[in-house]
Parts: C-alpha cells; sequence; structure tokens
C-alpha cells in the first residue's frame, strides 16, 4: 500500500471509531449514521486511495472541480453528496448526477433541480439546508421559511424530500453546537408531522463538531480534514 493510502485509511478508521463510539454513548445503532469523505479541493488520487479501503460516500462542494471527479473515477462505484452552495443556474449540473444533494436552500434552486431530473427521467434525492442560527454570512434557509419550502418542494416529482442538513457557527468547544443539531431533530420531527412523510436524514457534524452531532441524531456526518489534512488553498 502507498503511504498516502494507508494514511487515509488510518485516518478514516480512527474517525469511524469516534464516530462509533459516539453512536453507541447515545443508544443508536452504528449502522445508522454514514461517514461522507468530504473529498473538495483534494486530488481525485486520495479519492481513489480511500475508497480501496472501503469508503464509499464522498462529498463535494465545487461544480467543475466535481464533475472532473466524478469522470475521472468514473469507474468507482461511490456515491457521491453535493455539499456546497448552488446556484440554481448550474443545477444542470448537478442534478441526477449525485445520491443526494444536501445544500438546498431556495425554491428557485429546487425548481431548477427538478426541472433537470424530470428531463432526465431520475428524481433527485435533496436535503433542505437550514441556518438555525440565522448568521447572514451563511447559506440555508430560516427557520421560518422552512415549512413552506417543504410544502413547495413536496410539489415538484423531480425531487425527494429526504431530511434536513445545517451547519453551525464555528465553536472552539463542539459542545455549543448540541443546540443547533437537537433544534435540527426537532425541526425534522415537526415537519415530518406537517408533510405527512418519513425523513429520514439529518446531515450534520463536521470534522470539529460530529460527535454531539451524532449523539442529536446525525444520519450524515461530512468529515473532511480529519481525514484528509488540511485543504489545501482553492485556486
Ligand atoms: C468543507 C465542508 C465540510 C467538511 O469540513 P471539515 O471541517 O474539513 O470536516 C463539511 N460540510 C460542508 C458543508 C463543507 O463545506
Amino acid at each position: 500500500m502507498s503511504d498516502r493510502k494507508s494514511e487515509l485509511a488510518e485516518r478514516a478508521a480512527k474517525a469511524k471509531e469516534d464516530l462509533a463510539e459516539a453512536a453507541r454513548r447515545a443508544g443508536r445503532a452504528v449502522e445508522e449514521v454514514t461517514l461522507v469523505a468530504v473529498s473538495k479541493l483534494h486530488p481525485g488520487s486520495d479519492i481513489r486511495a480511500l475508497a480501496q479501503s472501503g469508503q464509499m460516500d464522498f462529498g463535494e462542494n465545487y461544480v467543475q472541480e466535481a464533475a472532473g471527479k466524478q469522470e475521472e473515477l468514473a469507474d468507482l462505484d461511490v456515491n457521491w453528496h453535493f455539499i456546497g452552495g448552488l446556484q440554481s443556474n448550474k443545477a444542470k449540473f448537478v442534478s441526477g448526477k449525485y445520491a443526494l444533494v444536501h445544500s438546498v436552500d431556495s425554491r428557485k434552486l429546487a425548481q431548477a433541480l427538478h426541472k433537470k431530473a424530470s428531463g432526465l427521467g431520475v428524481v433527485q434525492d435533496i436535503l433542505l439546508q437550514v441556518n438555525i442560527a440565522g448568521e447572514v454570512q451563511k447559506s440555508g434557509i430560516t427557520i421560518e421559511n422552512l415549512s413552506s419550502l417543504a410544502d413547495e418542494v413536496m410539489q415538484m416529482d423531480g425531487v425527494r424530500l429526504v431530511g434536513l442538513m445545517t451547519m453551525p457557527p464555528f465553536f472552539d468547544d463542539p459542545e455549543r453546537a448540541r443546540p443547533v443539531f437537537s433544534r435540527l431533530r426537532q425541526l425534522k420531527d415537526t415537519l415530518e408531522k406537517q408533510i405527512g412523510a418519513k425523513l429520514p436524514h439529518l446531515s450534520m457534524g463536521m470534522t470539529g463538531d460530529f460527535i454531539p452531532a451524532v449523539e442529536e441524531g446525525a444520519t450524515l456526518v461530512r468529515i473532511g480534514t480529519r481525514i484528509f489534512g488540511a485543504r489545501p488553498p482553492r485556486v
């Protein structure tokens, strides 16, 4: 095994151990939580190496970069997750190409994903991203707008709403993010009653705060730095 390959396998295995421990502490089955390895700005060779050690889910943020990797790695049987901010005019490059789009935060974007998926004859699974702390610089819809956007999305048959995503403010102490995670779970429970359907997924938790996220019910954690190391700057 190359040095990089064994390094990545080891880092991912350690993150998974911590994740499993957090799940056990919360009385949850480890299998309920999927680790999405966030590979943005890291080379396709890292993804290939990690996939060979059994990592199946990868998260990307940038449309063009991700499309290049999908082409380069077309022979791999992995699940791609789109987790970054997405403009509706780029939705056509995303819809139908990802197992899950985590970052839907407007009617316009949902509509564009729906249209493209319908044209392809597929259904695109999506999450609604909620900006729980109301930070102005963060993407995501406000809690106030969640219920009406969910109703609208339920009318679009090219997309299927399967849950919620959030990104809390950065805290040095991950415990401070816990109330954000428990709030997202409450919002999901309320929304399930409103729409009369189950929402199986909560995408929450990153390198710095995935432990409380798993304890509060995350089904998808998005971990980059902990696995791949520091990201090179975006050029
Ligand atoms: C980059 C990114 C992550 C991964 O962040 P790390 O701190 O490196 O684990 C997770 N979620 C989103 C939305 C991101 O943009």
